[in-house]
């Protein structure tokens, strides 16, 4: 594959330095070394990455932010972000401690680092973005120095050569009373070390009233440190992100990650209407699981999948609908490509490559030129958008069964994939005569699911909005994975749509 460097510009473009200057110069490009498990993102990196890399990486770390941010709108508690963020952060942008036996420390902590500075660069432009993001990259920071050990925390600390000043032994005599009365500490107890710090670096533990405060001057407990090292965090984070945001009108010079950047902040502007609003935590979407998956699939969905399996191949709508669907439940490009790839076997890589390849990226918002329809117009499609647009041609797979199927097909089709109660039947065949096609699809999810949702009715799991109608194909997937999970300890007794 040809590689691709992000730091190669045209030389045109490049800045022409002195020569006498140049003589001089530090050299530029050296390797970074990650003596430390946590980074203060202090030093750009400067290696070559590939144009995969720096957008694969940028969306598994987007992919870990947007679900901290989905933890504080759920209210959850730092305990309770720490055991659900678990699972996504081995997954995406693991962090292996020093003392671990990984062999990958390098490589995990040269993915954080050049993974935090690429969306630096996406979230630069704005201040709601700016405010966002310096917010979820604190309750990240702040989550990873809780798991670290009190060794490398320390250590790391101590590399950072804070300007905190140590309060000397007599004034710590003086104040005793107050810093006893903040720190909760008792005479006799063991010495606590304090520093002293300008007030408005810790303002969660002055929020907090856990610091006597003095002339501008808050004394912090070396119990506090890590809330004092976080504070620092965000402080210089804010800074950097306003310098960035100076600096990106010079990044036009490099016209092929100013798309991809484009397309990164606009799924963080929507986190629930992009790329991310039905990938299910805890589900495995790869390429090889999707036959699995696609029992909680939606009819239309379904449809195109055993098309897919039958023929090995779709036609062009049928790819389009299909391809962001797959995209919306959280199959990244990569497993895409493998995914469409393997199930169009009968055709050789060259044609694959030539004829098939551009529109799975295509769809993904990685080719194609115009930055506005990145992210916008390559969202997945609803049902309103797969009933009214496009309805399918002789040998097309694509639109919507309840609407686009004649009623014996339809009945057919039901009762392949394991619908075959009469009652649903004919509730389905007056739905589709009324037109009413999402009451249809409603209705045979409903029957799907009848187990579930009685419990989750019951129980009070989902909310009545949790379980509004249906009207996007991956909403159904996303409520589907979801109650199947809960009917685990239900049983298993419920009906299930079949799988392939
Ligand atoms: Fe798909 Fe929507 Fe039709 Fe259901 S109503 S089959 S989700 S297009």
């Amino acid at each position: 594959m040809l590689r691709q460097d992000i730091n190669r510009i045209d030389p045109k473009r490049r800045n022409v330095v002195d020569y006498r200057k140049k003589q001089f110069a530090e050299p530029t490009y050296k390797e970074t070394e990650y003596p430390h498990r946590l980074n203060f993102y202090e030093t750009p990196p400067t290696a070559d990455i590939t144009l995969e890399q720096f957008e694969q990486w940028a969306i598994d770390r987007l992919r870990v932010l947007a679900e901290l941010e989905a933890c504080s709108f759920r209210n959850y508690s730092p305990a309770e972000t720490a055991a659900h963020m678990k699972p996504l952060l081995e997954k995406y942008l693991p962090l292996d401690s020093n003392s671990s036996s990984s062999t990958k420390l390098s490589a995990e902590r040269q993915k954080d680092h050049y993974s935090h500075f690429i969306l630096r660069l996406a979230f630069a432009s704005t201040e709601d973005l700016r405010r966002r993001f310096s917010r979820v990259e604190t309750t990240l920071f702040r989550l990873r120095l809780a798991e670290d050990t009190a060794r490398e925390r320390n250590a790391f600390i101590q590399s950072l050569n804070l300007d905190w000043e140590p309060v000397a032994e007599d004034e710590r005599n003086k104040y005793f009373a107050e810093l006893s009365a903040t720190s909760g500490s008792r005479k006799g107890e063991e010495e606590t070390a304090w520093y002293k710090v300008d007030w408005e670096r810790v303002p969660d533990l002055v929020e907090a009233r856990r610091v006597f405060l003095r002339a501008g001057k808050a004394y912090v407990p070396s119990k506090e440190l890590p809330s004092m090292v976080t504070a620092e965090f965000t402080k210089r984070l804010d800074r950097a992100l306003e310098l960035t945001a100076r600096a990106l009108p010079r990044l036009d010079e490099d016209d092929r990650l100013t798309p991809i950047l484009d397309h990164l902040s606009k799924n963080f502007v929507t986190p629930d209407a992009g790329y991310f609003s039905s990938a299910v935590a805890g589900a495995e979407i790869t390429a090889r699981n999707i036959d699995n998956l696609s029992s909680h699939f939606p009819l239309c969905m379904q449809h195109l999948h055993r098309s897919l399996r039958r023929d090995a191949h779709l036609k062009h709508y049928g790819r389009l609908q299909y391809s962001l669907f797959l995209k919306g439940i959280g199959l990244n490009l990569e497993e895409s490509l493998i995914f469409w790839r393997t199930s169009f076997h009968k055709i050789t890589d060259d044609t694959f490559n030539k004829e098939y390849r551009y529109q799975v990226r295509y769809a993904y918002g990685d080719v194609g030129g115009d930055s506005n329809r990145r992210g916008g117009g390559s969202s997945p499609f609803s049902c309103q958008k797969i009933l009214m647009e496009h309805p399918p041609g002789p040998g097309e797979a694509h639109g919507c069964p309840y609407r686009h199927f004649n009623l014996e097909n339809l009945t057919s089709l039901l009762q392949q994939v394991g619908v075959s109660d009469r009652s649903v039947l004919q509730g389905v065949k007056e739905d589709k005569e009324n037109q009413k096609f999402h009451m249809a699809c409603n209705r045979v999810f409903e029957y799907v699911h009848k187990n579930e949702l009685k419990k989750a009715k019951d129980e009070g799991i989902m909310t009545a909005a949790e379980l509004e109608t249906i009207v996007h194909p991956n909403k159904y997937f996303e409520r589907s994975y979801l109650l199947k999970n809960l009917g685990k300890s239900n049983n298993g007794d419920d009906v299930k749509m079949e799988g392939f």
